[in-house]
């Protein structure tokens, strides 16, 4: 199995519950998630609209907290760490891709990709000098001075990408970031997680679409707020080619 090994993983979640408070009463969404994500994987989180992805890639994105359970980032609890530190340690260690692509839409390209470094308190000149850098790697430093809304969608995407690599982080979290694009766009912003994946980024990828699963290693599946599965694609390859081969 992957991710069943090492003492340092990049996330260890142990028994991870997550209620949300409802006018009737406690709401559970995630029911004892257990999940070892190894550095260097990439993984692709599966199941159906509200199974609880998004609750769980938050809760790993330190956006949000568990209800109770562990979950260790880097091998810190979470729990034991204040404000400041989890804030810290989120900025230094993940980059979050969202399906909105949630850049700030009075703010340039190049200032909305160095924002994360406002925030790691990095000087102007080196700011600017990282946003043009990542902007470049991207393919867009021509739009650096740009707003969002003078670029498509997919190039959104890639700056929203540049954007949550500035921190040099070593996993990168992505809720359905090709939820917007069209196929050919999709395959595009693919590759460019493969080949950061290739340069040793841990990822973990939320997406309904199987094709786009298949750019992953692993493959996790939720349904109603637990794992149902957890496998290597391959075999989840190879599964759909016998039934193919069945069916015909
Ligand atoms: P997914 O990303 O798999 O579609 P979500 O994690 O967004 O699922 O949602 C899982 C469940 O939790 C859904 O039933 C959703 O309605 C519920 N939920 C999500 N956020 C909240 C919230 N802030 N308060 C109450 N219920 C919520
Ligand atoms: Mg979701």
């Amino acid at each position: 199995m992957p991710g069943e090994t090492g003492s340092d993983a990049v996330i260890r979640v142990e028994s991870l519950c997550k209620s949300y408070a409802t006018a009737a009463g406690p709401f559970p969404v995630l029911k004892d998630v257990d999940l070892v994500i190894d550095p260097g994987e990439f993984v692709a989180i599966m199941g159906p609209s509200g199974s609880g992805k998004s609750t769980f890639m938050n809760i790993l994105g330190c956006l949000d907290r568990a209800s109770s359970g562990r979950y260790l980032l880097n091998g810190n609890d979470v729990a034991s760490l204040d404000q400041d530190a989890l804030a810290r340690l989120r900025g230094g260690t993940i980059g979050f891709v969202f399906q909105g692509f949630n850049l700030l839409p009075r703010m340039t390209l190049e200032d909305n990709v160095a924002l994360p470094l406002v925030y790691a308190g990095v000087e102007r000149d080196e700011r600017q000098a990282r946003a043009r850098e990542l902007l470049e790697r991207v393919g867009l430093a021509r739009y650096a001075p740009s707003l969002p809304n003078q670029i498509s969608g997919g190039q959104q995407q890639r700056v929203a990408i540049a954007r949550a690599l500035v921190n040099r982080p070593r996993l990168i979290l992505a809720d359905e970031p090709t939820g917007n694009l069209d196929s050919h766009t999709s395959e595009e912003i693919m590759a460019m997680f493969a080949e950061l994946n290739a340069e040793g980024i841990t990822i973990a990828l939320v997406t309904h679409e199987p094709d786009i699963a298949q750019h992953a290693q692993r493959l996790v599946r939720f349904l109603d707020g637990r794992i149902v599965h957890d496998g290597s694609t391959a075999h989840a390859h190879a599964h759909a080619a016998a039934e193919k081969e069945r069916a015909s």
